[in-house]
């Protein structure tokens, strides 16, 4: 019985850890909540769709919820200080939350509303985030801050100006915080999905649950689930990845390093 304990303890890659998750209700985000409950973190569920949210942090095993929309730095503040005054740490913050906005291709057609939306909770949201998350890591000496980006911030012509302006900040902000927040043992990171079948995508896209495949997905027998993205997630939480920090890790199935309409490897499955 000794072994089988040791066993599934080490089965555990967050044991012990307090993690926090923006967008936490819904896709990749629940996913996530649900991966590191399981492998033995307190999760903290912070969103706007109160309903979801709660009723997820009811099903986990250690697991709360808190009202947080991310674009309004009071409510990522309280969410930070409720995280440390109830669990005395902070070890992981998950800044998810996102959004796609219109489907509008045409920059003239683009209002400076909605662009200035997306942007809010995309880069600003992780801006507060980060820096909230930083305010209670950095005396700590510790601490591992993932941001969700995207293929859209590696490449154009994706998603719309405001979607793919708003990933390639998130980009950006992870290389310069991870610079700076090193110096006190803090690591940051990004995860970069490619399109999977989440409420978001599923509506910007038309999507069915299978997400997308055939011309456009680089990668043939597989197609990118929710799951494969909270992996990366959990690897970047963990203590596996102690000396990664500034990475974007795309999971894409290496959708943003080939130009299929060049590549000489043809396209037959
Ligand atoms: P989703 O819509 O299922 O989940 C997004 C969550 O963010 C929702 O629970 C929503 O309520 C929450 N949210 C939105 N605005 C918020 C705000 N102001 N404050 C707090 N929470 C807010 O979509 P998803 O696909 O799981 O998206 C998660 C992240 O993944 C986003 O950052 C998205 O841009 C990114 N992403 C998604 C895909 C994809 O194809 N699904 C690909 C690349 C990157």
């Amino acid at each position: 019985m000794a072994s089988v304990s040791l066993i599934s303890a080490a089965g555990k890659r967050l044991e012990g850890k307090v993690a926090l998750i923006t967008g936490g209700a819904s896709g990749i985000g629940e996913v996530t909540a649900r991966l590191f409950s399981k492998h033995g973190a307190h999760v903290v569920i912070a969103d706007i769709q109160d309903h979801l949210g709660l009723s997820l942090s009811k099903e986990l095993e250690s697991a709360s919820y808190i009202h947080c929309d991310v674009t309004n730095e009071n409510h990522v503040e309280n969410a930070v200080n409720t995280v440390v005054s109830k669990h005395g740490k902070l070890d992981t913050m998950f800044n998810n939350a996102g959004i796609i906005g219109p489907n509008k291709t045409c920059i003239l057609d683009n209002t400076k509303s909605e662009f200035e939306a997306v942007i809010n909770v995309n880069l600003v949201g992780v801006f507060l985030g980060i820096k909230h998350a930083a305010r209670v890591m950095i005396p700590a000496r510790r601490g591992s801050i993932v941001n969700t980006a995207s293929v859209c911030g590696s490449i154009g012509g994706v998603a719309s100006h405001a979607y793919t302006t708003s990933k390639h900040g998130v980009v950006g902000l992870t290389r310069n915080t991870a610079v700076e927040l090193g110096a006190f043992g803090v690591r940051v990171n990004c995860v970069s999905p490619y399109v999977v079948a989440t409420p978001l995508a599923k509506n910007f896209f038309k999507l069915d649950d299978k997400g997308v495949h055939g011309v456009y997905s680089n990668l043939k027998g597989a197609v990118l689930e929710p799951k494969d993205v909270a992996e990366a997630a959990l690897y970047l939480a963990s203590d596996e990845s102690k000396y990664v920090s500034g990475h974007n890790l795309v999971v894409d199935g290496a959708f943003t390093v080939v130009n299929s309409g060049f590549c000489v490897f043809g396209q037959s499955s």
